[in-house]
């Protein structure tokens, strides 16, 4: 299929299916309304619903008619806490909701490759597992989808992000790091509070917050090398409320980012020893506390090299995308089968998660025959011209 062939009629059922979600935002694991939506469509084309454990998001295949492969495609499903200002005749209905990362784009994406595919479900040699993900923002939710155990079996997923700097209907692809691991810290010095005339009755957990934020800062640039992409931002402190008072406790928040299984779990070191060192040259306690988020996009090269080849034969504009140091929990299935994860120029004069991004919608013109046509050539064992993509 190529952008011309994607009906009318097609569009216009795309058309308004988006304007839906758009004006339905659903924050993570709130996803109730969205969840019912989309399973009303599938119902309606007559596509398999996959049972789901979880409260939200939706499990469907099609296929497997024919032996062959089965493959995932995945999008996600939640909004966030925005108050919407685009301006769109199609705005969120609710206050401080907003479908701000294009998660609306990637679902309706989905829904609309799932209609198209379903019409020659016959014919295709193969099995996909359709994922609609719930809790991408925030709360883990790629990890409770592989939880489920819905990918067991699966031996390829694919992914599309909306990118707000991209031409509409530019491809982005990128082998190998896309993203990075997103994790969080929190540490909390206890120490004696007292008279700031007497420092000396003291144990001053100020001056121990401003040697743990010089130290930490180190460490990207003393323990790691230089040839590891990582940063530590301390993004939040606390402490005190007046001008003469040593207060008695104060908490460090912020967020490290990485690429490297190594590198992540070093900087999680170096921040515990960190901690545990400024607070005993201070006579005071240190509690250092660590959470796991989502860990890095790693493209599987040969997946990437069929999206770019495909999106090539289709006639659309690729090109390669640079890593990024901000997070995507799509890199939770790729811990467990090869994925790559790819992007879709949307031309927003906002960015993502800012109250006026908008998505220009002429992109489901790409990315849904882009869609198609990536399963037919998987299906098919790669594409003609280079066999040994899929080999
Ligand atoms: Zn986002
Ligand atoms: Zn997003």
């Amino acid at each position: 299929m190529t952008q011309s062939e994607l009906k009318r009629e097609t569009l216009q059922t795309l058309e308004s299916l988006f304007h839906w979600f758009h004006r339905h935002p659903e924050l993570a694991l709130h996803e109730f309304e969205t969840t019912r939506k989309i399973k009303a469509v599938l119902q309606e084309h007559d596509i398999d619903i996959l049972p789901n454990p979880l409260d939200t998001g939706v499990f469907a295949k099609i296929g497997g008619k024919n032996s062959g492969p089965l493959i995932a495609l995945r999008a996600d499903i939640d909004a966030l806490p925005i108050h919407e200002e685009s301006g769109l005749t199609y705005s969120s209905e609710k206050p401080n909701q907003m479908h701000a990362c294009g998660h609306d784009f990637h679902l309706t994406n989905l829904l609309a490759t799932a209609l198209e595919l379903k019409k020659s479900e016959d014919q295709l040699n193969g099995t996909v597992l359709l994922i609609f993900q719930p809790a991408e923002e925030v709360d883990h939710g790629a990890d409770k989808v592989v939880q489920t155990g819905i990918l067991n079996g699966v031996e390829a997923i694919f992914g599309l992000h909306v990118n707000d700097e991209l031409p509409t209907g530019v491809i982005g692809v990128k082998e190998g790091n896309l993203n990075a691991a997103v994790d969080r810290f929190f540490v909390t010095f206890n120490g004696k509070g007292g008279h700031a005339a007497h420092p000396e009755g003291a144990n001053d957990v100020i001056v121990a917050t401003g040697e743990f934020i010089g130290s930490a800062q180190t460490i990207v640039s003393r323990n790691v090398s230089p040839f590891e992409p990582s940063v530590v931002s301390i993004t939040h402190i606390e402490s005190g409320k007046t001008w003469n008072v040593l207060p008695n406790s104060a908490l460090l928040e912020g967020t490290v980012r990485s690429y490297d299984k190594a590198v992540r779990e070093k900087i999680k070191t170096r921040l515990q020893e960190v901690t545990r060192g400024i607070a005993a040259t201070n006579g005071i306690s240190g509690e250092f506390k660590w959470g796991d988020g989502a860990p890095a996009v790693v493209n599987d090269g040969r997946l990437t090299r069929l999206v770019e080849a495909v999106a090539r034969e289709n006639h659309f504009e690729v090109v390669n995308l640079e890593p990024s140091m901000g997070g995507e929990d799509f890199s939770s299935y790729q811990q467990i089968i090869p994925g790559t994860f790819f992007n879709v120029g949307v031309n927003s004069p906002y960015p993502v998660h800012n109250s006026k991004f908008k998505v220009d919608p002429k992109a489901f013109e790409t990315s849904v025959p882009l869609f198609i046509a990536l399963v037919k050539a998987y299906f098919e064992g790669g594409r003609h011209d280079d066999e040994t993509l899929l080999s």
